[in-house]
Formats: structure tokens, sequence, C-alpha cells
């Protein structure tokens, strides 16, 4: 098969330039060409398409290679250039290369211009690749730091927000129901669920975020989003699933995986203002050690792909080199967060996959979400049924080091009926926990707490008291961390921050499991 090649030819004999062009096809190059004498017409050259290599004369009347190699330099170093010249004495040769060619050959003898050429290449490849890794290299460094400060930050905020969000609840409970006071406490409750939220999609960013992966039916998932998001995207913009029916299950979290179709999907829309096509697919993938995969931070191994594509505005470089940065956005203040694309991000590298884009201006841009696959049938979902009474009498334990949310724990669980203990730390638990064991039914534990902490405290609770059952309580964790507190300890966690609703409602299931 004949390879592309648009030359450049710097020559002011046509009989010269055909005779180039005639080595280059008989070296199997499909050559598409064009010839110039003048700095106009170079400029010119340059300016209307890209060019694989620059075949230049030394000396031409009215314009030399000289000057057409600073023409060409000063608007890339990317593109090779090349002397074929009838005179150039060693001297000039070497001036030549140390001005930035790289190669010069001699017109009688054009054996050699077909392998420099090949060479060449071969050359600008191997840069564009380096270039390539280099700059995901870069990236990647920048996500980790960011993600460790951001991840950060959200431990604290998560504390901050639910204790707001615990106290404007209660408040908002002991008001009567025409009470003035009760609306503005509904706006706190309704502003602090929304920091809940941003909080959430930066401990996303930053792989922090609570995963609970099994054996997952993407395509079910996939359905599922279309008619959630049936009502977020209008009449004209129509979503064409298209599953592959053999699909092995992806080990994956329901919900994230949710979350990062949704993302895209509403993107997608954002990009299609006039209307357009969004087109979902599905397939299996299998990734072998050496593929060239278009992100570095890939595992060889078999992966569920996803792509969704749209037929919308697309994007230049500048906005693809930046798009997974938090907070990067490009859309009218109220409109973007610039938190969608990290949150996919981050909750895709958490399952060990990878994302990946490619985008045309004008024509789309399409997403390809790569997860790796688990083992064995896909689990059907479990759709939980919440308990309706939530109202109790057994004796709780609580250890949370933030003093905002272990007070408010004590009186949303007090005012339900339960019997609290609280502890600030896993040490101090563990005192009340000794001698009290025997009446104590549940223990309501802080995942990270100075000293002792949930984990730890609860190994040793459970060595008194084999029946006790535990909830962890974290508003980040490290990604194994999770996996294992749940996966061998079997301890449910409850996110951080919580509703006043959704700790009662943990706090009754588990009661209720015991029996
Ligand atoms: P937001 O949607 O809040 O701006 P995102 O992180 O979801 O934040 O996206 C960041 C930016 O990436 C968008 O502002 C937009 O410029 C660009 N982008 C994302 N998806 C698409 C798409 N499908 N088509 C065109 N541009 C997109
Ligand atoms: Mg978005």
């Amino acid at each position: 098969m004949a390879l592309p090649l648009r030359a450049l030819i710097v020559e002011d004999s046509e009989d010269d330039a055909v005779l180039l062009v005639r080595e280059l096809k008989r070296g199997g190059f499909d050559v598409e060409h064009m010839r110039v004498d003048s700095s106009a017409t170079m400029n010119v050259a340059l300016d209307r398409r890209c060019w694989d290599i620059v075949i230049s004369d030394y000396s031409m009347p009215g314009f030399s290679g000289a000057e057409a190699l600073k023409i060409l330099r000063a608007r890339t170093s990317e593109v090779p250039f090349i002397y074929v010249s009838g005179t150039l004495g060693e001297d000039t040769a070497v001036a030549a290369l140390k001005s930035g060619a790289q190669d010069y050959l001699v017109k009688g003898k054009l054996g050699r211009l077909v392998p420099a050429i090949e060479r060449e290449l071969r050359d600008v490849e191997t840069r564009r690749e380096r270039q390539r890794l280099e700059t995901q290299i870069h990236q990647l460094r920048r996500f980790e730091a960011i993600g460790r400060l951001a991840g950060g930050i959200a431990h604290d905020f998560n504390n901050l927000i639910g204790a707001i969000l615990g106290f404007a609840e209660l408040g908002q409970e002991e008001l009567a129901d025409d009470h003035p006071t009760r609306k503005r406490l509904q706006k706190i409750c309704e502003q602090a669920k929304r920091a809940g939220a941003l909080t959430h999609q930066l401990l996303a960013f930053a792989r922090r975020q609570v995963i609970q992966p099994r054996n997952l039916d993407i395509n079910t998932v996939i359905k599922e989003t279309i008619s959630l998001l049936g009502r977020l995207i209008g009449e004209h913009i129509r979503i064409e699933p298209v599953l592959s029916d053999d699909l092995a299950p992806a080990w994956a979290d329901g919900t994230q995986v949710e979350q990062v179709i949704m993302n895209l999907c509403l993107n997608a829309r954002d990009a299609m203002p006039q209307g357009g096509r969004i087109t979902i697919r599905t397939r299996n993938f299998v990734i072998r050690p050496g593929d060239a995969v278009p992100q570095i931070y890939y595992r060889a191994g078999n992966y569920v792909l996803v792509t969704i594509a749209d037929t919308g505005i697309g994007m230049n470089q500048e906005t693809l080199e930046h798009i997974f940065e938090p907070f990067f956005t490009t859309k009218e203040v109220g409109k973007g967060t610039g938190l969608g694309l990290p949150t996919v991000y981050g909750i895709v590298k958490q399952h060990g996959g990878i994302v990946d884009v490619e985008s045309k201006l004008g024509v789309g841009t399409e997403f390809r979400v790569y997860l790796p696959i688990g083992s064995g049938a896909p689990e059907a979902s479990e759709k939980k049924t919440e308990p309706v009474v939530t109202r109790g009498s057994e004796t709780i334990l609580v250890a949370e080091d933030n003093d905002g949310l272990r007070e408010l724990a004590k009186e949303v669980l007090e005012s339900l009926g339960y019997h609290v203990l609280l502890a600030a730390t896993g040490d101090e638990a563990l005192e009340i926990f000794a001698p009290g064991h025997k009446s104590i039914d549940l223990a309501l534990l802080d995942i990270i707490m100075p000293e002792t902490g949930g984990p730890a405290a609860l190994e040793k609770m459970l060595a008194i008291k084999p029946s006790l059952r535990a909830i962890f309580m974290t508003g980040y964790t490290a990604e194994m961390e999770a996996e294992r507190l749940m996966g061998e300890m079997g301890v449910p966690i409850l996110r951080k921050p919580y509703s006043s609703q959704e700790l009662a409602q943990s706090v009754r299931s588990v009661l209720d499991e015991a029996r």
C-alpha cells in the first residue's frame, strides 16, 4: 500500500521537481506535492495545508534554501527539511544542518532520498509520541496534586456541611408548620445539600469516593440512565443506544457508572443546542500488553468499552487539553461548574479504567470509557426499599471526633427514641464499650479518628461481642480501604454529609437486619 506523503518542494526548476516526485513515487509514496520558488509562494503553501516534509534546493534565483528553512522554522519545528542540491560543499552542508535542516542530498544521487525521508518521518512520529506521553505524565502529576488538595479539604468540609444540614433539619422539626423561620431553615438545608454535592464531586475527582463495585450489566445501567435523561434532554436530541448483546459484566459501582454516563450525555446535550444525536455504544474490548492505547495509565486486560458520541460543536485543541481539570468550563457563569468531566475522570480511574476523548470542531465529540470486566454473572441491581419506621429504643454508641456531628447524631437519634452513648475518639469508645457492651446494640463509628480509627476500634469490640452491629461513617476514604472494609468486615458505610433521614434509615435497617 502506498504511503501518503505531502511534500512541499522548494525548487526553481520544474524538471528537477518532477524528478524528485518520480523518485518518491518509485519509493512507494503516494505523493501530493506543490512547488514553490519564492517566500511569497512558500508562505501561501504553508498557510494552505500541513506538510509532512519540505525538500529544498540550496540556491535559486530570487530565493534560497536558507530563507525557506527560516520561514519554515518560524512556524514549526516539527516538519523535517531536507536539502537536495546540485552544488553542496562540505562546509555549506555542515552549516545547513546546524541551521536546522535534517539532511542534505546531492541531485545526481537521489538513491538516498527515500530512505532519508522514511527515517525523518519515523523520527517525527517518535518525537510526537514522546511529547504526547510527556504531556500526559505532566497532567497526571498535576491531577494527583490537585486531587490530594481537594480530598483533604473535602473531608473537613463534609463534616462542617453535615453539622449545618443536621442542625437546620432539627430546627425545622422543632418549629410549627407555619412558622416563618421554617422557610429560612429549609433554604439552609437546600444550600447545604448543594455544598455537599459539590464536595462529593471533588471527592470523586480525587478518587476518594466510597465505591461499591460488583458484577454489573452496563447495558442495563445505560437503559436506566437513558430513561432518567429523558426529562433533562429535550425532544431536539435523539439518544441512540447500540448495545452489544454478548457484553461481559463490568466490575463497577452502578450509581457511579450512571453518573459517568449522565455527565457525558449532559455535556453532549449542551454541545448540540440546535439538536442532534447521541449514540451510546457498548462492546467487549481487549487491551494487550504493548497495545497503543491513548492513555498511559492503562493495564492490559479485558474491558467493557462504552462510547458516547455526539454530533455537536466539538472542541479545539486548547479546550481538549483542559477538559478534565476541575472548574474548567467554557459555559456561561451559572451554566457550567467545570466538575462534570473531572468527576468522570476520577470515577473511571478509581475503577481501574480509562477515559479518552476524540473531538472535531463542527463535527462532534466521542468519549470512550473502558471499565475492567468482572467475573461471573451480573448481579441484579438491588433497589433498596427504604424502611418507613425509623424509630427505635436500642442503645447506640456513636464515636465521632467532630463535635458538631457528634452532638447532632445524638440529638437526631434520641429524638427517634434511641438511647445514645457518645465518644470523641476510638479509645474513648472502647472505654465505654468494654463495661457496657451487653446493652449496646449498634456502634456508629467514624472511619478516621485520631489514634484509634473506626475499623480498629470495631475489631476490638467484635472480639468482645461478636454479634455487635456497626456502621462506618466517612466523608472520604482511600480506595482500597473502603472495599476492604465493606468486603471483609461486611460493614455498611454512611456517607457524610448525611441527612437526619439517611442516618435514621441506615441505623434502622442495620438493626433490623440483625434480627
Ligand atoms: P461543564 O459542563 O460544567 O462546563 P465539564 O467538566 O462537564 O464542565 O466539561 C468541561 C468543558 O468541556 C465544557 O465546558 C466544554 O467546553 C467541554 N466539553 C465537554 N463535553 C463536550 C462535548 N461533548 N462537546 C463539546 N465540548 C465538550
Ligand atoms: Mg458538564
